[in-house]
């Protein structure tokens, strides 16, 4: 049996033996089953097959009306964690982590910037030091998304101080519900609290929960921010979804005497600049699966960010006095991060202002794209050499 038949099959069998009104035992045998990503290895929620099969999966479940939207919203476990824990964790620390991730039992969030470092991340401070089994873990993480309420967390350590930034860096998946973690909110422009502050005293963290070997962080959080800038910007929508599909509506909403020529051309140019950047996330997601991730996936997140942006800006201009009313301010603590579209257009344009700032900035994406793509002079970096605690910092 070719692997497209083997995995169609155990497609029927999943949805002829389960029942998709009970989320968690449905998406358990997924895992068991091997349907949760069949690229990652047996035991893992995989079958080691081609990632392209997974359409196989996703379209039959389509097809049988399963649709877990409402399972809880676990991206950052999904996209981001997931990936880490395959590529890097001990095999007792994926089998442990991976089912509860996938499931929607465990919620992760990502506890990566601080005060001091977001940017040059791998300058953070927060301290875990060893002892016995487990790791002692003191610090401020800050910025974290959907961290209320989540159960587990993304987090990266400084376990050696005298060695340079880069090399001194541990990581691991933390229990939030540890004695010693607080969840502090954070109100943002649109009235939301939707991040987090979140600080870490005398935290245990146990070693069976490291992801990666001691010291070996920066390579780990290299998969994570890798996804990350994939999952924001890269993913492949419907023609005129998310931003430009709000734009439209806003756009056919007006009465004949609002279209004037000049509106009508912005709109035209940034209707194309969407369809592009689709068309380019297209071919960047063929050629990741193909194995040959090109230079399309370096740009996706930094024109998504900067499109975003300006949609917004034309579809608030649009709407004229209007645009600068906001129908609520109330202080919420959202249960999902709203990243492309569907709220209130005036709240979007808002919360498209972090779009050039999560995941890492449009500055920062230009150098990446400049030194690693375009193989341009690196930035001057003098202390890469120096053991980090002869640093100065901020
Ligand atoms: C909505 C939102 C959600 C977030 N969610 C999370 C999360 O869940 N978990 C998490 O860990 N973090 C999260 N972050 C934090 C985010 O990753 C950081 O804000 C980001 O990496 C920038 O770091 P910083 O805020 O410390 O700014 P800084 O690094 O201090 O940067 C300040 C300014 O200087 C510029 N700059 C800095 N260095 C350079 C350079 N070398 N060259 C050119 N310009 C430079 C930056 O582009 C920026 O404009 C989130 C942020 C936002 C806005």
């Amino acid at each position: 049996m070719t692997d497209a038949a083997k995995i169609e099959a155990l497609t029927d069998q999943l949805l002829s033996e389960n029942d998709p009104a009970d989320p968690t035992g449905f998406r358990g045998a997924q895992y068991d089953m091997g349907l949760a990503w069949v690229h990652y290895p047996v035991g893992y929620g995989g079958l080691e097959a081609d990632p392209q099969l997974q359409r196989l999966v996703a379209t039959k479940l389509r097809e049988a009306g399963v649709d877990f939207t409402d399972v809880g919203w676990n991206g950052f476990g999904l996209f981001l964690a997931a990936p880490t824990i395959v590529t890097h964790a001990a095999p007792e620390t994926k089998a442990r982590l991976l089912r509860p991730l996938f499931t929607g039992e465990e919620v992760w969030c990502q506890l990566f910037s601080e005060p001091g470092a977001g940017s040059d991340l791998a300058s953070l401070a927060t301290r875990a030091v060893r002892d016995g089994d487990e790791w002692v873990v003191n610090g401020q993480k800050v910025w974290n998304t959907l961290a209320h309420v989540a159960d587990r967390g993304m987090l990266v350590t400084r376990t050696d101080p005298d060695v340079p930034k880069h090399r001194g860096l541990t990581y691991f998946a933390l229990d939030m519900h540890s004695t010693g973690v607080e969840v502090r909110p954070l109100r943002q422009i649109t009235g939301e609290a939707e991040f987090n502050e979140v600080y870490m005293t005398d935290v245990k963290v146990p070693d069976a929960d490291r992801i990666g070997e001691v010291g070996e962080g920066w390579r780990a959080s290299m998969t994570t921010l890798m996804n990350e800038r994939v999952t924001i910007g890269g993913s492949v929508a419907t023609r005129e979804s998310g931003p430009i599909g709000d734009l439209m509506k806003v756009w056919r909403a007006l009465p004949a005497e609002g279209r004037d020529p000049v509106a009508r051309d912005e709109v035209a140019g940034l209707w194309i600049e969407a369809e592009v950047l689709r068309l380019t996330n297209f071919r960047a997601s063929q050629n990741r699966k193909a194995g040959v991730a090109g230079p399309e996936g370096s740009v996706a997140k930094l024109a998504f960010a900067e499109l975003n942006k300006r949609i917004y800006s034309a579809a608030v201009n649009l709407m004229g006095p209007e645009g600068q009313l906001i129908d609520t301010y109330a202080f919420v603590r959202p249960e999902t991060a709203n990243l492309t579209g569907g709220l209130d257009v005036r709240k979007m344009f808002l919360r498209a202002r972090a779009n050039s700032i999560e995941g890492g900035t449009s500055e920062i994406l230009r150098n990446v794209l400049g030194e690693r793509v375009l193989g341009l002079p690196g930035e001057p970096r003098t202390d890469k050499e120096l053991a980090w605690n002869q640093v100065l910092r901020s």
